[in-house]
């Protein structure tokens, strides 16, 4: 497989072909073009096997029509750790760059101030750690029913750092309706009871 195989909006292929990405990696060519036909994705991999773009070139390619609304993020990004939302952040960065998609990044450490004017002006997309999506939405600043694509990365480290309740109370806040694409390295029998009650029919990819 190709990149320019996969039905990649141009201004997505344009920022990769910058990059110097050649071919997609194996859960890259797994996962991109279910994603794009809007079905929910159970990607099995590890760090380092290129599985952010996995979910994040699909995602651009689905929100690159249509705009975002004030306090309704379109996609929702949950990662585990700071660092790992800041690396998802600087990604999506990259990926984006051709395109009108604005982000915000809610983690721990950073005053709401900032946080909250973004998301006030509306943003597509929120990469964030779960303690903090939650903080802002007890607040009343966020809305999540507006959501079209989740995405939760590396859910075997967020199971292990006991973030597993509140990953399902972030699913319950969103709509039914919504695009999964869920990530771990392993799948633990929590991971998997969490995979079966809340996505629907995925693809299954394991590298
Ligand atoms: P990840 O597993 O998402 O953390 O990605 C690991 C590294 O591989 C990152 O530095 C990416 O920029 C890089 N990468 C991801 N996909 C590709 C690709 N198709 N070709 C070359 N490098 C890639």
């Amino acid at each position: 497989t190709k990149f320019t195989d996969l039905k990649l909006d141009p201004k997505v292929l344009k920022a990769i072909a910058e990059a110097g990405y050649e071919n997609p990696t194996p859960i890259q060519a797994g996962a991109i073009p279910p994603a794009l036909e809007g079905r929910d994705v159970l990607g099995i991999a590890q760090t380092g096997t290129g599985k952010t773009a996995s979910f994040t070139l699909p995602m651009i390619t689905r929100l690159s029509r249509g705009r975002a609304r004030a306090r309704m993020p379109r996609s929702l990004v949950l990662c585990p750790t700071r660092e790992l939302a800041a690396q998802v952040a600087e990604n999506f960065d990259i990926y984006a760059k051709h395109t009108r998609l604005t982000k915000a990044l809610l983690i721990g450490g950073v005053s709401f101030g900032e946080q909250d004017k973004l998301i006030d002006r509306g943003v597509d997309v929120l990469i964030a750690t779960p303690g903090r999506l939650l903080d802002h939405f007890e607040r009343g600043k966020l809305l999540l029913t507006g959501v079209e694509v989740m995405v939760v990365d590396e859910a075997d480290r967020m199971l292990d750092m006991g973030f597993i309740p509140d990953i399902e109370r972030i699913f319950q806040l969103t709509p039914f309706t919504r695009q999964t694409l869920f990530f771990s390295a392993t799948m633990a029998p929590e991971i998997e009871r969490i995979t079966n009650t809340f996505l629907h029919t995925p693809e299954r990819i394991e590298v």
